[in-house]
């Protein structure tokens, strides 16, 4: 029996990896921090594929709640064998009006949050000498973006952050990457107005926004068997967005 862990699950690309992952194989730990109608949606999804699913409340930034998460994750479902670090929040707005508590809150979730969770499942992890640690960044970690100077810091610290994971932790046969979305078609990215929506895909070189699914695709193959020898990787899931543009 193989169990990932895949955090804010609730919906969007959270939903899509926990129904590829089980499409793939895996039980699924649904980790949500308050959207519990949306985690039990995912949980159902999940079973019907014929996998277990199991919520766990509990909210990435406290170091704490996720120290329980990893336990009772493991307690309910068994040994962790993949973590997706999905969990993440904007608070956008540019440098001159973004508030210090703006700054710390997407900081704390998005970057401490994968810290929290992979410290504790990567400690499970080593026990077993085995393990895949996979989280989601961005593809504005590497080009930046206006009006995002918290949120493109903290999914570049996610990039520093995973490949010196790599590095310690290969010798206990775990690996740990990056999955670098480009725009995606989510709750996250609904709000954007349709003349932005519209510039942005004249920018995408395979000329549309992602799905999940597309997020979820690289996701599942970075836990499977035929990455095992993948680690420090980022793997941009963008439509060439990250390629820049022609000059
Ligand atoms: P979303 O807002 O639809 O989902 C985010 C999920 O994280 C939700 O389930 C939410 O409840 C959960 N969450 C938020 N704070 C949490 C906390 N403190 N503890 C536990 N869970 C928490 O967003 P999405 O588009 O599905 O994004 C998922 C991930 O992909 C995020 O890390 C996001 O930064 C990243 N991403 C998204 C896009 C995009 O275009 N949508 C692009 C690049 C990267």
């Amino acid at each position: 029996m193989s169990v990932c862990l895949v955090t804010g699950a609730s919906r969007g690309i959270g939903r899509a990896c926990s129904v590829e992952l089980a499409r793939a194989g895996w039980d699924v730990a649904v980790n949500y921090s308050r959207d519990e109608e949306g985690a039990i949606e995912t949980a159902r999804l999940v079973q019907s594929l014929g996998r277990r699913a199991s919520l766990f409340r509990g909210d990435v930034s406290s170091h704490e709640e996720s120290r329980v998460l990893i336990e009772n994750v493991e307690r309910e479902l068994g040994p962790l064998d993949v973590v997706v670090l999905n969990a993440g929040i904007t608070k956008d707005g540019l440098l001159m009006r973004m508030s210090e508590e703006d700054w710390d809150r997407v900081l704390d979730v998005n970057l401490k949050g994968v810290y929290n969770v992979a410290k504790w499942a990567a400690r499970a992890m080593m026990r077993r000498r085995s393990g895949r640690i996979i989280a989601i960044s961005s593809v504005v970690a590497l080009t930046g973006n206006i009006g995002q100077a918290n949120y493109c810091a903290s999914k570049a610290g996610i990039i520093g952050f995973v490949r010196a994971l790599a590095r310690e932790l290969s010798r206990y046969g775990i690996t740990a990457n990056v999955v670098a979305p480009g725009y995606i078609q989510t709750d996250m990215t609904e709000h954007l107005p349709n003349e932005v929506k519209e510039n942005l895909t004249r920018s995408i070189p395979l000329g549309r926004l992602g799905t999940p699914e597309d997020v979820a695709s690289a996701v599942s193959f970075l836990a499977g068997k035929g990455s095992a020898y993948i680690t420090g990787q980022v793997l941009p899931v963008d439509g060439g967005m990250s390629m820049g543009a022609l000059t």
